[in-house]
């Protein structure tokens, strides 16, 4: 089983469609099941769209990975 700090490692390829699809359902089980991930997941999915809504093929915004893991800096297990 996926844990924290492994699901916020594959979020940045997960955004940037670049895991197998494997990979993808270890990502979206761990999700479903952990709070914290899901809201950072989800937080940062929302800022991704909102990026590329404006700008084809940008890269992932700077600190990305850094935000992640000061949203789950508290998170459980
Ligand atoms: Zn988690």
């Amino acid at each position: 089983m996926m844990d924290c700090s492994e699901a916020i490692a594959t979020m940045a390829p997960y955004l940037d469609r670049a895991l197998s699809e494997a990979e993808i359902e270890e990502v979206r089980a761990h999700l479903s099941h952990c709070g914290c991930c899901g809201d950072a997941f989800r937080f940062e999915e929302s800022i991704l769209k909102f990026v590329r809504s404006g700008l084809k093929e940008e890269a992932l915004p700077e600190g990305f990975e850094q935000r992640l893991q000061d949203l789950i800096r508290n998170c459980g297990d």
